[in-house]
């Protein structure tokens, strides 16, 4: 089971949640496990498998979610 990587908008803490392809597609219900936020991001860097079924080529490791901050 994959393990994706989040980041809450508000407080910057990072969470990994476990879940298949299928409940992801489903849209996972991540909630901050510091402020209880649901606002959060997905963390993209720290896996190297791209499954963009849009073909994305702007993948420069920094996501539109990433927010400020991001790429050093
Ligand atoms: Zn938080």
């Amino acid at each position: 089971m994959p393990v994706y990587e989040y980041v809450c908008i508000e407080c910057k803490e990072r969470t990994e949640v476990r879940a298949t392809f299928a409940e992801k597609e489903k849209g996972l219900k991540v909630v901050c496990p510091k402020c209880g936020s649901k606002k959060m991001a997905q963390v993209f860097g720290t896996f190297m498998t791209i499954r963009s079924s849009n073909g994305g080529s702007n993948l420069s490791g920094c996501g539109p979610l990433s927010g400020p901050g991001c790429c050093g």
